[in-house]
């Protein structure tokens, strides 16, 4: 059966690179296996040993320039490292803020000497950075945000307040998008992006607690009159969210990814049970109630793959991505839990048992279908921006 290794024929595996990338993603995510993942989880650990592996071996930074520490491919090339550590049971998150957000928001709009300073040890994994942008008061609507960065000579001091913050108990840095004005006819914030050390004085951070399953923390984060230098504005001053967006469009591009994994790695332990559990004689996947849930999930899993695939070859022609984007991320989140839930299913009880090793990656596919951006906003997103239907809020 193809799902059960590596991507469909033609879909992020068409050339002998792409597969010889899978092999090589594949066989060290396999090397640590939903075991590992568990044991992290369970010892509040941050996966460091694989992080390191796929540091090491170039994988985190395959998709950022070459003179900068990266392999100088694509979007296309990380989606399949996103895709391969998922479908080993090793679902990395931080792949999706670390390197997808903040790798392209640096690769795309830093100057040359951030670029220096911040994308080869982002490319190598020797540091992690989180990404910040929701606020209590600002989750779906960014043009809110609260926090605020004033200039102060050549520095800005930021004030204010983050929450659902992933991956800082492991992050050296964090990228913040704040306030740094307001357009006085919408009231919207005019937003700037700053590069802020993680040990800053002024920066505290306290968990949230969650029902997560990931090594990967959710921390609310405080800024008292934290010091940012101004080289660390990260494009131009007041263009904050244009600045994010090429990194938000990236990240759902890869949620996609992540998802499908999941979603790949779920199917294919289904299958093989669906093959071997027998309860009236026969091998229970021969009850069409068992088969075609899994027949229906194997097929929105390809289209969302397929679509995954269209949204990296645009991202990387350097085409506008945003519908496509959002496309991908709403097809892959939702085939994902889908292939998710029905591998749960078909296992009955045992769906829910950790010896089986299925649902216990069910929040992380289910948060994935609300965050980065939720179903709703991509819903939006595709009624006004593609259909040209009007605004309802
Ligand atoms: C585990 C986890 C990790 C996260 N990691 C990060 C991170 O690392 N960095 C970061 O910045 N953020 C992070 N987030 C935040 C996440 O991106 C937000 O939760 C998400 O953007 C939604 O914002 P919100 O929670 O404020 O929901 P809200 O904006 O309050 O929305 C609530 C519900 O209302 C719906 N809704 C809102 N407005 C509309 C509308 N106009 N039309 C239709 N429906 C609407 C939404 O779709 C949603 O279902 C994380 C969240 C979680 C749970």
């Amino acid at each position: 059966m193809t799902i059960t290794t590596g991507a469909p024929p033609g879909l992020l595996e068409s050339t002998d690179t792409d597969r010889a990338l899978r092999e090589a993603v594949g066989g060290i995510a396999r090397s640590f296996g939903p075991d590992y993942f568990q044991q992290q989880v369970d010892a509040g650990g941050n996966a460091q040993e694989l992080w390191d592996a796929l540091g090491g071996h170039g994988f985190l930074g395959v998709h950022l320039p070459e003179e900068y520490g990266g392999g100088g491919q694509g979007l296309r090339e990380l989606a399949i490292v996103t895709e391969e550590t998922a479908m080993a049971g090793v679902p990395a998150l931080s792949i999706l803020f670390s390197a997808g957000v903040i790798g392209t928001v640096l690769d795309r709009s830093a100057n040359h000497e951030q670029k220096r300073r911040w994308l080869p040890d982002l490319a190598s994994g020797a540091k992690r950075m989180s990404f910040a942008i929701t606020e209590p008061d600002a989750g779906s609507n960014a043009h809110r945000i609260a926090t605020v960065a004033t200039r102060d000579g050549d520095r800005y001091v930021l004030n204010g307040q983050k929450y659902y913050i992933t991956g800082m108990e492991s992050a050296d840095m964090v990228m913040v998008v704040a306030r740094t004005g307001t357009d006085p006819e919408s009231g919207r914030g005019r937003l700037s992006v700053f590069m802020v050390d993680a040990d800053a004085p002024g920066l505290t951070r306290t968990q949230i607690r969650t029902v997560m399953n990931q090594p990967e923390k959710s921390w609310q984060v405080y800024f008292d009159n934290v010091e940012v230098p101004a080289a660390n504005l990260v494009g131009e001053e007041g263009h904050g969210l244009r600045v994010a967006f090429t990194g938000l469009n990236t990240e759902r591009v890869l949620t996609s990814s992540i998802c499908t994994g999941i979603g790949r790695y779920a199917l294919a332990k289904a299958v093989r049970y669906a093959n071997e559990r027998s309860v009236w004689g026969t091998p229970i996947g021969s009850h069409q109630g068992v088969a075609h849930p899994l027949a229906a999930a194997h097929i929105h899993l390809q289209a969302a793959v397929h679509e995954t695939e269209r949204a990296c070859w645009t991202y990387d022609s350097g085409a506008e991505v945003g519908e496509q984007a959002n496309i991908a991320k709403y097809l892959g989140a939702s085939a994902g839990l889908e292939a998710l839930d029905a591998a749960i299913g078909i296992h009955g009880g045992n769906g829910v048992s950790m010896e089986y090793q299925l649902a216990n990656y069910f929040f992380i596919v289910r948060m994935l279908n609300m965050g980065p951006v939720s179903k709703e906003m991509i819903l939006n997103f595709v009624a006004e921006r593609s259909l040209g239907l009007p605004r309802s809020y």
